[in-house]
């Protein structure tokens, strides 16, 4: 230990914190020394993936060290949900922010003043307010954290303006140690976060990006809804998940469609009354098995644990904008899925909003910079996982095997000659046609089109019989996503030819192409339809447990992650404790969990053991909740 922590007393002990109050039995990756460093008063930013345990990193040393930790989160549901999540734990929290009445918040603030609490969530504007500065130099202030910290940046994707404005707390501060923490952040991010926020000497904690147990796959959009709804019933039956569209159009019509197919599924973006919108995403977190149908307004900011799969029906801005909404599954490290259908509208559509938006030349050549990135992804014949981390700047060694490219292994083909055809087929027919119609023509088939234009009569007619229609889409997918073709949005989705398409029609550059897989298999996965544990007869107790999990949590209107997550329930599930010794043992369950709980999940254990799920056997007050 360092000298610093060897001056504490035993209660400020982080590990002992982490054991009685948490339930975690030892810290995870770098939190130790990113905990330590912290308490020792020193800045730092913190790269760490979502699910990583960022929020450790600050919780254990506000509480170890003296004074009211200082939390700069810029999304109001995300603190709520902490602060519930620590007042869980027994831990004195609260949150300060614009939805408070007044007199609460004076009652916040007092409770600051007085030493009464250990953590206060404040948004930026709020902290940058004269009043609030004015407090927080009258109170004693363990440590400043500001999450979300990538919104200083902006080249992330959630720029913030105030953000920029907290540098003013390291000259105001200075001896108060500062955390900055995010998930997503890439170098020139990195950067401006080091640099903007003044954290230029605190030490960098690069905790690596990977999400092993999120399943990454791409999927060539031919019927979308019917694809994701295959997906939801072979995998993900009573799943909670997100399914992103761009359009607020879209997305009330999956959501209408979604519950059509008897689906739980609410819809969510700007569009809807406030009332709506904060209805919506009261459901997804507080019942069991809601999808949530969004544009990206939703998301950032939810912590919901056991989300176990994000879906895209359209390309989202930006890998790092794919990261992060993908990056809301599998918070609990159990298996979830990333899931995107991608068509060539798409990438016409992503094309059009970057060369059509105001923003300044500099700007667009990043943009489309990281588009290509994008694309890259989707189409490529690599691992998906290798891909994205080293957009991170992470690398990974081996392939995952966790994503569909590893498990079902993409083939390339030479497409020189295919993309010469279709170049050339786009070039004669004028530059007017969209993909369907030259297709059309590759083929030889006779339609009205064809007729109508004499396309019949052109050289390239009938000469890529080679290829199948599907094949020939993808292929001209390929060639936009590569550039070589750009699409008019305005011009009904003509396709013109792209500025680096001569060396190809000359034949001095060679394609390589992926052969899409022609149809998705059904996974193996499919068989369990979904069900966490593998002995049927545990995966009745989980599912039991859960619905004791979803009662209590209604009881004081809390979303039930709140109270355990899936992973606890999963290892109450399969090591069945018989004792509350046995039940302080299991990861997630801390002494003030285990005094308001204990005896309500062991009666549900109990019961079934006995082969009783209603717990009669259990005569005389087992099933208390010991709550109330
Ligand atoms: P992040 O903010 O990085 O997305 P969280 O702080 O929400 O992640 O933590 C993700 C999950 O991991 C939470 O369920 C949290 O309780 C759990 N967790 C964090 N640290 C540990 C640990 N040392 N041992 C066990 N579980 C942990
Ligand atoms: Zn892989």
């Amino acid at each position: 230990m360092t000298s610093a922590l060897s001056q504490l007393n035993f209660t400020d002990d982080p590990e002992r914190i982490l054991r009685e109050r948490f339930g975690f039995e030892q810290f995870r990756g770098e939190q130790r020394e990113i905990v330590e460093h912290l308490i020792a008063g020193r800045d730092a930013l913190v790269l760490m993936p979502t699910g990583g345990g960022k929020s450790l990193c600050y919780q254990i040393p506000s509480l170890c060290r003296d004074g009211v930790g200082i939390v700069v989160s810029p999304l109001i549901a995300l603190m709520q949900d902490q602060v519930e999540a620590l007042r869980q734990l027994g831990v004195r929290a609260a949150a300060l922010n614009s939805s408070l009445p007044p007199y609460e918040a004076a009652e916040v603030e007092h409770a600051m003043r007085t030493g009464d609490l250990d953590l206060v969530y404040v948004a930026p504007e709020r902290l940058l307010t004269p009043g609030f500065l004015d407090l927080m130099d009258r109170c004693r202030i363990a440590l400043i954290a500001i999450d979300e910290a990538h919104c200083v940046s902006q080249w992330g994707h959630d720029f913030r303006p105030e953000y920029r404005r907290l540098s003013l707390l390291s000259e105001r501060y200075p001896d108060v140690p500062r955390v900055a923490l995010t998930a997503t952040a890439d170098g020139p991010t990195q950067r401006d976060i080091l640099e903007h926020l003044n954290l230029a000497d605190g030490r960098l904690f690069v905790a690596g990006f990977d999400r092993p147990n999120i399943q990454y796959r791409v999927v060539a959009k031919n019927n979308p809804r019917k694809q994701l709804l295959t997906l939801l019933q072979a995998e993900h039956a009573t799943h909670a998940g997100i399914v992103y569209c761009l359009s607020r159009n879209k997305v009330e019509e999956t959501a209408n469609w979604l519950c059509e197919q008897g689906l739980k599924a609410v819809p969510y973006h700007a569009g809807l009354d406030k009332g709506t919108r904060a209805r919506n995403q009261d459901r997804f977190l507080k019942e069991d098995g809601v999808i949530v149908v969004a544009t990206v307004a939703f998301g950032m900011g939810i912590d919901k644990p056991d989300v176990r799969f994000v879906a895209h029906l359209d390309l989202p801005k930006s890998l790092e904008a794919y990261y992060q909404e993908t990056g809301r599954a599998g918070r609990d490290g159990l298996p979830a899925n990333a899931w995107m259908a991608y068509g060539m509208q798409d990438v016409a559509k992503v094309r059009h909003m970057v060369e059509s938006s105001e923003a300044s030349d500099a700007q667009k050549r990043v943009e489309r910079m990281k588009l290509d990135s994008l694309l890259g992804y989707c189409e490529t014949t690599k691992c998906r996982r290798q891909v994205l981390l080293s957009y991170f700047g992470d690398n990974l060694a081996e392939p995952c095997g966790n994503c569909d490219t590893c498990l079902e292994p993409v083939t390339t083909f030479d497409g020189t000659e295919a993309a010469q055809m279709a170049l050339s087929c786009a070039y004669r027919t004028g530059q007017m046609f969209g993909a369907a119609h030259l297709v059309d023509v590759l083929l030889g088939n006779d339609t009205d089109r064809v007729q109508r234009f004499r396309h019949d009569g052109l050289s390239t007619f009938g000469i890529g019989t080679a290829l199948s229609a599907a094949e020939w889409r993808s292929v001209f997918r390929q060639l936009v996503a590569l550039g070589l073709l750009t699409v008019d949005v305005e011009g009904h989705g003509s396709l013109r030819l792209g500025d680096d398409c001569r060396p190809v029609l000359r034949g001095e550059r060679r394609i390589e192409l992926r052969r899409d897989p022609v149809r998705q298999k059904a996974k193996k996965r499919a068989a369990r339809g979904g069900a966490v544990l593998e002995d049927p007869n545990d995966e009745a107790l989980f599912q039991a447990l859960r619905a004791k999990r979803l009662e209590l949590a209604q009881d004081q209107g809390v979303p039930p992650y709140v109270i355990f997550h899936d992973s606890t329930l999963v290892e109450i599930a399969s090591t069945k404790p018989a004792s509350l010794a046995a039940f302080a043992e299991i990861s997630g369950v801390g002494e003030a969990k285990l005094d308001r709980y204990g005896e309500a999940f062991l009666a549900v254990v109990a019961a079934h053991r006995e082969g009783d799920p209603d717990g009669d056997a259990l005569a005389g007050g087992h099933t208390s909740t010991g709550s109330g």
